[in-house]
């Protein structure tokens, strides 16, 4: 991230070039949900892209799933999360505001759920007001099944996708004839009532989760662990997040989840401090245990060599769509003087940028524009593009610049009889003129090669 990208900075690119607008913008809003613009649905789609081909194409020990987001109640349940999914909520007498009990007491945005309360809680840090009692508030959403509202009827909208890996493991063993170790992996919407939501889209109450769920030998845990904790910080840097602002940290022991052996974290130094891109877990034989349990069903592993069934161990790198496309957004972002102007700059891994080509003729006369066209037909089948005649060359570059646009493809006069366009790179703004007949292999060979 450069020193000049602020939350401010990003919200306000966010909103005005068509990458995040809050949802139901019209009537007021509502907090902790977000719509993704035309140039957000592209980033996030090439976020989940990225993950996709690094946890499931590339590898020969993966497969995809996409389970219900609307699961049996029993589910969470056997999870946990009907007893323990809950954050300690405290109220002010005076103002009103809401807050997490533990955020107040440590000072910090909390790191995970499930917190008891801690007293004594400290007074209102809005007004000074005096706070009330922390009363436990479970997150998860609840709707009802059918026509009738009653108990029988209660369901829950899941708050991580992770449970419909586990309650699914008989079935893509069987169908996959799958040995161990191997994983799933799944990415979907997942849902919490989070009390206090914000810093833009890094915490909110309907969001998007990546998970893996890779299931191994008991005893081969540790080893597996290191393996993912690698590969998940691997990818990041990959995807050119600096690596000064990517820490991966062990948490305590006091920070562990109930169910965890051990966590790590990948985080990322965000204004408002290192916070968490992903949760990198070692869960044991915890949720195929509980499953089983409650369920009846034998969730075990065969193992051919001892002749013994074994119920697997699990390592589960977890991280969240809409924090990564902040931390990305937040890192790419640059300003930098241009002969005596600033120019706004997203310096977005090619492969992340929303757009790849933009196609910019000269200016609107009308001999520049046809070929324009033309040449914008040619490239559209093989990336995402935008055509652009508006305005001034310069400015209309400075545009691209600010949405990371690592290519435009410019049409001038010489274009009409050397049948040649220059295309200008983002970053170091050096232009190159190539014949239109190789327009498709140069472009190709800079975004793929
Ligand atoms: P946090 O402590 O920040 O609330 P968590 O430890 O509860 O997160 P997990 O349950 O481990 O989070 O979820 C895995 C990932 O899902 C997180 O690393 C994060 O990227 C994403 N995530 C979790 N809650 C939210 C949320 N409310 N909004 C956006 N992303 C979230």
């Amino acid at each position: 991230m450069s020193t000049n990208a602020t939350v401010e900075k990003i919200v306000s690119l966010c909103k005005r070039r068509g990458f995040v607008f809050q949802s139901s913008e019209i009537y007021g809003g509502i907090g902790g949900f977000w719509d993704y613009g035309p140039l957000g649905v592209e980033l996030k789609n090439n976020i989940k892209r990225a993950w996709w081909k690094a946890v499931v194409q590339e590898r020969d020990d993966m497969v995809g799933l996409d389970a219900a987001i609307v699961m049996n109640p029993t589910v969470w349940k056997a999870s946990g999360h009907l007893d323990t999914f809950a954050d300690p909520m405290v109220d002010c007498k005076e103002c009103k505001h809401r807050f997490r009990a533990d955020e107040l007491a440590h000072g910090v945005p909390a790191s995970a759920h499930g917190h008891a309360a801690e007293a004594p809680v400290v007074r209102c840090p809005e007004c000074g007001g005096e706070l009330t009692e922390a009363r436990m508030f479970n997150l998860m959403f609840r709707t009802f099944v059918g026509p009738v509202e009653d108990d029988a009827s209660v369901a829950y909208l899941r708050p991580e996708t992770a449970q419909g890996m586990f309650v699914n493991f008989s079935n893509v063993l069987q169908t996959t004839r799958r040995k161990l170790p191997f994983g799933m992996a799944q990415i979907g919407k997942a849902f919490r009532n989070e009390i206090t939501p914000g810093n833009f889209i890094f915490r909110d109450r309907e969001f998007e989760q990546m998970e893996i769920e890779y299931f191994v030998k008991p005893g081969t845990d540790e080893e597996w662990h290191q393996h993912w904790v690698e590969e998940r910080h691997r990818w990041y840097l990959n995807l050119g997040l600096s690596p000064e602002r990517l820490r991966v940290r062990r948490l305590d022991r006091e920070e562990l989840a109930h169910y965890a052996k051990d966590t790590y974290e990948v985080e990322y130094l965000f204004p408002m401090g290192w916070s968490e891109l992903e949760g990198i877990a070692n869960r044991t034989d915890f949720d195929l245990g509980r499953h089983a349990e409650s369920s009846g069903r034998e969730l075990e592993y065969f193992d051919e060599e001892t002749g013994e069934h074994v119920v697997p161990y699990v390592i589960e790198p977890s991280s969240g769509v809409d924090r990564l496309f902040m931390a990305f957004l937040m890192d790419a972002y640059d300003e930098e003087e241009v002969r005596g102007e600033t120019r706004a700059i997203l310096r977005l891994h090619k492969n992340l940028a929303p757009t790849k080509v933009a196609v910019l003729p000269l200016s609107r006369n009308e001999k520049l524009v046809p070929p324009g066209r033309e040449v914008w037909a040619l490239l559209r089948p093989h990336w995402m593009t935008q055509f652009d005649d508006a305005q001034s060359i310069g400015r209309r570059y400075r545009r691209q610049d600010e949405v990371g646009t690592p290519y435009c493809v410019t049409i001038d006069f010489d274009t009409l009889t050397d049948q040649a366009v220059t295309i200008r790179e983002r970053d170091s703004m050096e232009q190159v003129r190539v014949p239109i007949a190789n327009l498709v292999s140069a472009l190709r060979e800079k975004l793929e090669g």
